[in-house]
Order: C-alpha cells, then sequence, then structure tokens
C-alpha cells in the first residue's frame, strides 16, 4: 500500500517534495490515521520554504495539524473509525505531521474531534483558534471579565489575532484591535471588534509607563509592541503573549510589573497538556458556529501545498488554507 506526503529532506539540499510513499516508511506509532485534513500553517510554510529552521529531523512530512479518522489503534482510547484531533506535540517538526493521506502518531497527543465540527472546519480553526482560546482562557483565569475593561489585540488581522477577535466579542468583550492594515478594519468590525488602533502606534519604544487603556490583551506580536502593550495595561490587568510577528525580543522596564500589578502570561500551544487542550476545544465548539468559518478558509489539496507555502510566506494569503485530504 502506498499514500502520497509532503517530505522535506536534507540530503544535503534542502528539498520539500511531494511523493508517494510505502506505507511502510511510517514512524513508528500506537495509532495509525487516514488524514482526513490538515492545515497550512503559517509555521508549516516556513518549513516547506525553509525560512526558518523549523524541521529538525529528516526526512519529515511537515503539517502541525491534523484531523484523521483511525484505522488501527493499539491504545485503550481510540479504536477504529474514531476522529481525532491533533495540534502541536511537535508534530511537523520532529515528527511527521498532516500534510500526508496517512500518519501514525502517538495517542498521547490526540483528543477526539469535538462533534459540532467537521474535520474541515476543525482544520479551519486549527492552531491559530486553539492558540487565541488558550490566551482568552489565560484571561479569564485571571479574573477578567467583560465588564472588568477593555481588551487588545494585536496582529489583529493575522490567524491568531482574528480568532481572538472573534472570540472575545462573542464573549462579550469590549475588543481593540490593533492592525497595521488600514483595508482591513471593516473585516475586523465585522469581526466583533469595536475600535482600532494602528500597528504604528506601538510598534515603536515607547514609555515605561503609558496611559492606562485596557485591562487586558492578547499579543501577537512580541518586541516593542508587546512592551507598550505591558505599559498600556490598567492596574491588575494581564496579557497574553503568544507570539512573535514583530520579534523575539521584550525590550522593556518592569515598572508595568512592579507598580502596577501587571501579569504577562506566557502562551505555549504546542506542548499544552491534554486537559488544557480539552477546555479550550470544548470552548471553541461552544462559541464558534461552523457557519461563521465558511468565508474565512480557501480549500486546497496535496497538489497546491508546495505554491501555496511560497504564497503565504510571501504575505498573499488572506485567512485559513484548509488541506482538504479528499480531494
Ligand atoms: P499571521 O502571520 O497570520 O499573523 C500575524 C499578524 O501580525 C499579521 O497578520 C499582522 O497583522 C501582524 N504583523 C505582521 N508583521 C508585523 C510586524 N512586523 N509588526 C507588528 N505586527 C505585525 O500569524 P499567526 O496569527 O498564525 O501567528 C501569530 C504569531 O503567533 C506568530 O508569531 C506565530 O509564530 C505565533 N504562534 C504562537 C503559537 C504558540 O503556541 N504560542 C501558536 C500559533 C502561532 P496586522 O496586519 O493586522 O497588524
Amino acid at each position: 500500500m502506498t499514500h502520497r506526503a509532503i517530505v522535506i529532506d536534507k540530503n544535503p539540499d534542502y528539498t520539500a517534495t511531494l511523493m508517494t510513499l510505502e506505507d511502510d516508511a511510517l514512524p513508528e506509532g500506537d495509532v495509525a490515521v487516514d488524514v482526513l485534513a490538515s492545515t497550512l500553517n503559517y509555521k508549516d510554510a516556513l518549513a516547506i520554504t525553509n525560512r526558518s529552521p523549523v524541521v529538525r529531523a529528516f526526512p519529515l512530512t511537515p503539517g502541525i495539524d491534523l484531523v484523521g479518522k483511525v484505522t488501527t489503534s493499539h491504545s485503550s482510547r481510540f479504536k477504529a473509525g474514531d476522529l481525532v484531533l491533533l495540534n502541536g506535540f511537535g508534530v511537523g517538526e520532529l515528527y511527521s505531521g498532516g500534510l500526508s493521506e496517512k500518519a501514525v502518531l502517538k495517542s498521547e497527543w490526540l483528543i477526539p474531534l469535538p462533534t459540532k465540527f467537521s474535520a474541515i472546519d476543525a482544520m479551519t480553526i486549527g492552531t491559530a483558534g486553539y492558540t487565541a482560546m488558550l490566551s482568552i482562557i489565560a484571561l479569564e483565569q485571571h479574573g477578567i471579565k467583560p465588564e472588568s475593561g477593555k481588551i487588545l489585540v494585536t496582529g489583529a488581522t493575522g490567524g491568531v489575532g482574528s480568532f481572538a477577535v472573534y472570540l472575545l466579542a462573542k464573549l462579550g468583550y469590549h475588543v481593540i484591535a490593533v492592525t497595521g492594515k488600514e483595508s482591513a478594519h471593516d473585516y475586523l468590525y465585522a469581526l466583533g471588534a469595536k475600535e482600532m488602533i494602528a500597528r504604528s502606534e506601538l510598534s515603536e519604544p515607547g514609555k515605561p509607563l503609558q496611559k492606562m487603556r485596557w485591562m487586558g490583551a492578547v499579543d501577537t506580536v512580541g518586541s516593542h509592541t508587546l512592551v507598550n502593550v505591558l505599559a498600556g495595561t490598567e492596574y491588575g490587568g494581564c496579557v497574553a503573549a503568544c507570539g512573535l510577528a514583530q520579534g523575539y525580543d521584550l525590550p522593556g522596564t518592569v515598572m508595568p510589573f512592579i507598580l502596577r500589578n501587571v501579569t504577562l502570561r506566557g502562551i505555549d500551544s504546542v506542548m499544552r497538556p491534554l486537559p488544557d487542550r480539552i477546555e479550550a476545544w470544548d470552548h471553541l465548539a461552544a462559541l464558534i458556529q461552523p457557519d461563521a468559518l465558511e468565508h474565512i478558509r480557501t480549500l486546497i489539496s496535496l497538489d497546491d501545498i508546495i505554491d501555496a507555502a511560497h504564497e503565504l510566506i510571501d504575505g498573499k494569503i488572506t485567512g485559513r488554507l484548509v488541506v482538504d485530504l479528499s480531494r
């Protein structure tokens, strides 16, 4: 038996190719799946185009997200026919992932697919929506409620940012969206944002303490933006830091922490334990109507992936690229 998969190799040149492989070439694991859908995330595009050292084992199939139908299972948690969901856990970086018709996985990486979502819906949400949800749960755990104050979202038109705006608005929060795209204001208002701030207002070095304007924030950008977000956070507020679109540096001061009791919460989606993932996906299922996902995705096939990865890196893609393995 054979299957098709994107394969990244370094032999010695770095290559990403759509190949037909023998099933015997699949890695070891206790759950084998037919992949129903995957997503082309920014991280996957970095891996395919070799713009960043995402891949740490060769040869490897990229794809950090997948929904699969179990074909064989040696785990008591899953049986043949179950639909399973995977986000991260080093898949697509250290272990072969979702950009393949078949995958063999470790059961401890998998959660059941929420019944509300089809495979395509779940992959439209993908790591972007799941990370946005983890960030919002962190703010809620800090005690921030809609009546506590406004919530800022940076990188608002990005995958994580768009879901953060949408989900926060659904929960009743007053959302301020930070974006570098003036042309996207209508898109962000439609998602539920109430106010806009230009990206440039926060992206340069600023004062250590600034006018307090928001009680919480989901920051997908890092660097000077995150420092300014902290400096503008109200007394006792919380900032969930999940991204580095501007940079991974944090060129700031401790003043917001020691004078305004501000909390900086780190958000990692990749190695999160299963209970956190199940909680996040339960919340996503409660908040997202599948109809709302239709207009933000473009369906592509395995044949489209290499070209699409270059377009994504070049900033030519709007919305989510969902890989339909039935195509
Ligand atoms: P996207 O590329 O879809 O979005 C990033 C957004 O950031 C852009 O749309 C843009 O929004 C803004 N942006 C881009 N460049 C800059 C810049 N130089 N300065 C300020 N803002 C900028 O990425 P994702 O939404 O998928 O991911 C966002 C970040 O979160 C990434 O850094 C990613 O690596 C990280 N991430 C982290 C995860 C985790 O586990 N912690 C999981 C998933 C993602 P606009 O034009 O609206 O300003």
